[in-house]
């Protein structure tokens, strides 16, 4: 290939990733699969390398990269990014319109969410992205460049007709859902978790390895005119259509009105919808709409006289801590949870929350007997905000993290760089007892007839000592085993020959399930699919070159260092566990059962099943975890979206969803359906769906506590 068709090539490759991004992040409406998607990376990459002259910084997959930054550079703001006057009370919004009234005629106001994120700055230059910048403390903020970068819906170039000049602000922030399933990996991997979104949003703007960033989900909504190419514009919400239109996200709701009658209505009304949005909302946002008041109107030292925000109360609830209870999990973190005098909260009873860590307990002095405030981080977790250290009695005790674990009265450890403590005897019985679940679970070996309960039953009773003593059974003699009680006594009847059959199934399933099922910390779905695509079988997995190499490029700084779909962390992890007695003992006992699992041929998307190109949306507090759902979805044919569009077909509403959302959805012809409908429409792909023959019935659903999407 000559050169021009190299760069003809590159473009072309760009704009077709740009696009994709587009569609995928800001319309959620995704026109290319996953497979060609990473095709065009890669070939871009690639061209890339080979032909540096051809390098841009704003390249679609340079993004990514990032290297590490010796710390931010500052930005000074011209002008100023200031902060808003803010009240909680509608009579101090009737004070803003008489001054508004007193000093200007003839304007309109306008009504928009109060995003609650990070404020920032988005500055173009020749039409491309150069700069990023957090507001700081208003004159002055980090310059957070590589970071933006790797926020896929922000424009890295700007169209035609688009001013080449141009600044921007707006406000970044962490999606609802990602935020949720962020705290899930931070606490199986030992980490810190976020106490809620924009905390989590602000951790990831300041890392200094850009790669972290790109990892989070993080999104932007422009409101704001920056100090250059916006003069142009007469009214503040022509200027908005104008950033839509060039690209930029932004708010999808917001209300004209004339009087402050309506402004009152149209913050009433955005109460109902705010849990809606992706981001979380703090309040309204009440601006003039008409520009060429702004000189008139003026600013104080803190914020325009033109704007006002308002702000809703948090929801939140008081109770008492009655005790904290410590659960044993998988990895053998030990986690403390607040068990609560139950307390309705936005929508739902609340009667636990995760302490998450000794140290957060300790950070917020909560004592058990303790009155607390109860807030939901990301409206879908229930927390403890505070305690109210005024309602003691002195009665309250202070939480020790038990010294043995409270299980099987091993030893703890807490492993450096760890926030979390671990009980470390690999045979205790709660982990195993977690162990043995994970095992059989839905994206690792999928033994229906064995789910929480039953495994508990099966640890309790020495059945099983280990997951692999599966494979070697007397599925005769486990039919007579009572699972239930003395007094209620219930054979295992049929279901041992079903779990005998779903077991011998499991032997011939790929790598990655079993790869998966192990339950290697930091080894999720994802990992564990992009780790087997690297090697032909289990047993590469000991001592594999492929891992080592991930490690030891790691170490390289900077351009060296190439972009490798596996994590260090998680080839790290794979490697200990092989290096470890327990992994070394585990491989040996495979391979004596006959057991290799090689490489499965990556798995082709349904097009057949009952929601055959069916568009579905999940939403509400649902009682399994989302990604379960998809799954389960996209197995049946369906395509998982994030938001409600003309083409979803259903609304798959949980708990807690508002009926101004499913109102939205039936108006688009979306039909809305509950879990159960879900289940039996699943029911009819035949497998997916618990098998209603089975007697007695063994756990097939999943055993919850009442927020079941804590643990
Ligand atoms: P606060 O962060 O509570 O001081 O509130 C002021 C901040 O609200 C501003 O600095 C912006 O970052 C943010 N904000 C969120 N949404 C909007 C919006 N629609 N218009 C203006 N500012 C907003
Ligand atoms: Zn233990």
């Amino acid at each position: 290939m000559d050169k021009q068709k190299i760069k003809a090539r590159i473009d072309e490759l760009r704009a077709l990733i740009e696009k994709a991004n587009h569609d995928y992040y800001d319309l959620h409406q995704p026109t290319v699969g996953d497979r060609d998607y990473d095709m065009w990376e890669q070939e871009l990459l690639k061209l890339e390398e080979e032909n540096p002259e051809f390098a841009d910084a704003s390249s679609p997959v340079q993004n990514v990269a990032g290297g590490l930054l010796d710390g931010f550079a500052k930005v000074t703001h011209d002008p100023p990014m200031q902060s808003l006057d803010k009240t909680h009370a509608k009579g101090e919004l009737a004070e803003f319109d008489a001054f508004v009234r007193k000093t200007v005629e003839g304007f309109t106001y306008l009504v928009e969410p109060k995003v609650d994120g990070v404020s920032l700055s988005l500055r173009y230059s020749g039409g491309r992205l150069v700069r990023a910048a957090t507001r700081g403390n208003g004159l002055v903020g980090d310059d957070i460049t590589a970071n933006a970068l790797t926020i896929k819906s922000i424009p890295k170039t700007l169209p035609k007709g688009a001013p080449r000049e141009l600044e921007v602000r707006g406000e970044a922030y962490m999606t609802r859902d990602g935020f949720a399933a962020l705290n899930e990996r931070q606490e199986a991997a030992g980490l810190e978790m976020f106490a809620n979104p924009r905390n989590a949003c602000a951790g990831s703007l300041k890392q200094l390895d850009s790669r972290v960033t790109a990892e989070r989900p993080l999104d932007v909504v422009i409101y704001n005119a920056g100090g250059v190419g916006c003069d142009g514009f007469a009214s503040h919400s022509e200027m908005i259509e104008a950033f839509k239109s060039w690209g930029f996200p932004v708010a999808p709701w917001s209300k004209f009105c004339k009087t402050i009658e309506e402004v009152f209505a149209a913050i009433d009304e955005l109460q109902t919808l705010r849990h809606t949005f992706r981001f979380e909302i703090d309040g309204a946002v009440v601006k003039i709409d008409e520009r060429r008041f702004y000189p008139v109107l003026g600013a104080t030292a803190h914020g325009p006289r033109w704007a006002r925000a308002y702000k809703y109360a948090p929801e939140r609830a008081e109770t008492i801590v009655e005790s904290i209870t410590v659960q044993v999990g998988r990895t053998g973190i030990l986690t403390p949870v607040a068990e609560l005098k139950p307390v309705p909260l936005a929508g739902s009873v609340i009667a636990r929350a995760t302490l998450h860590n000794a140290d957060q307990i300790a950070r917020q002095d909560i004592r058990v007997g303790d009155h607390v405030w109860l807030v939901k981080a990301g409206d879908v977790i229930p927390a403890i905000d505070s305690s109210i250290p005024e309602k003691r009695t002195g009665a309250e005790k202070v939480f020790r993290m038990p010294t043995a674990c409270p299980v099987c009265g091993g030893a703890v450890a807490r492993l450096e760089g760890e926030v979390a403590t671990r009980c470390v005897n690999p045979a205790c019985p709660a982990q195993l007892c977690r162990r043995l679940e994970h095992f059989a679970s839905r994206n690792a070996l999928d033994l229906k007839a064995l789910g929480g309960k039953l495994a508990d039953i099966f640890v309790e009773k020495g059945v099983v000592k280990d997951p692999l003593d599966l494979f070697t059974l007397d599925y005769d003699a486990l039919a007579s085993l009572n699972i239930g009680d003395e007094s209620a006594p219930r054979r295992f009847g049929l279901n041992a020959q079903n779990l005998r059959q779903a077991v011998s199934d499991a032997k011939s399933l790929p790598l990655e399930r079993w790869l998966f099922a192990v339950g290697i910390p930091q080894v999720g779905v994802t990992v564990a699919k992009d780790i087997a695509a690297e090697h032909e079988k289990f047993s590469d997995l000991k001592d594999s070159p492929v891992l080592r190499n991930v490690i030891e490029n790691d170490a390289k700084k900077g351009k060296e260092r190439k972009i490798l779909a596996i994590k260090v962390e998680a080839a790290k992890a794979v490697l200990g566990f092989f290096d470890s007695a327990y992994g070394a003992a585990f491989l040996d006992r495979m391979l004596s059962l006959g057991i290799d699992p090689a490489r499965g041929e990556r798995a082709a998307v349904a097009t057949e099943g009952p929601l055959a190109g069916a568009g579905c949306v999940l939403t509400g507090t649902l009682s399994r975890p989302r990604g379960e759902y998809a799954a389960l979805i996209e197995a049946a044919g369906g395509i998982v979206q994030s938001a409600v569009t003309s083409k979803t077909k259903y609304l798959i509403a949980g708990a807690n969803v508002g009926a101004t959302k499913t109102e939205k959805a039936r108006k688009l012809g979306t039909e809305v359906i509950d879990e159960a409908k879900l289940l039996e429409m699943l029911g009819a792909a035949g497998g997916s769906a618990p098998a209603p023959e089975a007697s007695p019935a063994p756990e097939t659903k999943p055993t919850l506590p009442v927020q079941g999407e804590l643990f």
